[in-house]
């Protein structure tokens, strides 16, 4: 085995003073500290505060795009994982928590506080909080759009009935 592996390298590099708070650092391709560093770089800036997720309100559903639909109650586990997959920019970093925000039912809006991590100057792994907001978007699935469609035909040839006073059953 290397002898050098024994090495502490808290010991044997020398130290930097950050470029911009002066405190004394293990050097890295920035020179700076771990909080000025946090407040330069935001790890989280590819990801959007705000997205949406249809909801049907003929079966009350959540959609799985392209086509899929899935009950879910408020704040479980299953709508946290439907509400994540919708978060872009999340394979780039690691998720370290993910939890609900509590909203106004009657809001239409759900939030999301997520907790990240990513390694920046490859050493440093700089750790960020923040919350989503998602606008749930009342829609109908394929399958309640074919039956308010089939009602709404319904509607149609009774109003004809009605009017042309005919005893015509359909
Ligand atoms: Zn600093
Ligand atoms: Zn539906």
């Amino acid at each position: 085995m290397n002898s050098q592996s024994y090495y502490n390298p808290n010991v044997t590099l020398p130290t930097v003073l950050c470029c911009v708070c002066g405190l004394p650092i293990n050097p890295n391709s920035a020179n700076m500290c771990v909080p000025c560093l946090r407040s330069k770089i935001d790890i989280s800036e590819e990801i959007p505060r705000q997205s949406y997720i249809n909801f049907c309100r003929g079966c009350q559903r959540y959609n799985i795009p392209p086509s899929h639909w899935v009950t879910a109650e408020l704040e479980s586990p299953q709508l946290l994982a439907i509400l994540l997959k919708r978060v872009k920019g999340l394979s780039k970093v690691r998720l370290v928590d993910a939890s609900f925000v509590w909203t106004e039912p009657h809001s239409k809006r759900i939030k999301v506080k997520l907790i990240i991590e990513k390694a920046v100057f490859s050493s440093t792994v700089l750790q960020h909080s923040f919350v989503v907001e998602f606008v749930v978007m009342p829609s109908f699935c394929e399958d309640c759009h074919q039956g308010a469609a089939k009602d709404h035909w319904n509607a149609v040839v009774q109003l004809r009935q009605k009017s042309s006073r005919s005893h015509y059953k359909h």
